[in-house]
């Protein structure tokens, strides 16, 4: 069994998106190193092919818990969107099955 999860919700990984590494600034002052493809699942693949990041942010929110009007859960979510806007600018291809 793989223990590899979505990297937008965690859930189960059907396909994954061929990413270069890169070195996030969203998580500043912490430094996260994305390496590797991205994993999706099959909700969040069509919410990425849709080009629906509103989205994916609010479920990567519902993850963590933090789906609420606070002003912490605001900042948690713009951090979302610059670290999925990374990830978009760094993307090296189109949606593979995952192996
Ligand atoms: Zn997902």
């Amino acid at each position: 069994m793989s223990d590899r999860v979505c990297d937008f919700c965690n859930g189960v990984p059907t396909c994954e998106y061929p990413c270069a590494d890169f070195d996030s600034l969203a998580w500043l002052p912490d430094a996260i190193e994305s390496t590797g493809p991205w994993l999706a699942c099959s909700t969040c693949s069509f919410l990425i092919d849709a080009g629906d990041w509103s989205e994916l942010a609010d479920r990567a929110l519902a993850v963590i818990g933090k789906y609420n009007e606070s002003h912490e859960a605001l900042v948690m979510r713009n951090r979302i969107l610059v670290f999925h806007c990374e990830f978009r600018e760094h993307r090296t291809g189109s949606m593979e099955p995952v192996r």
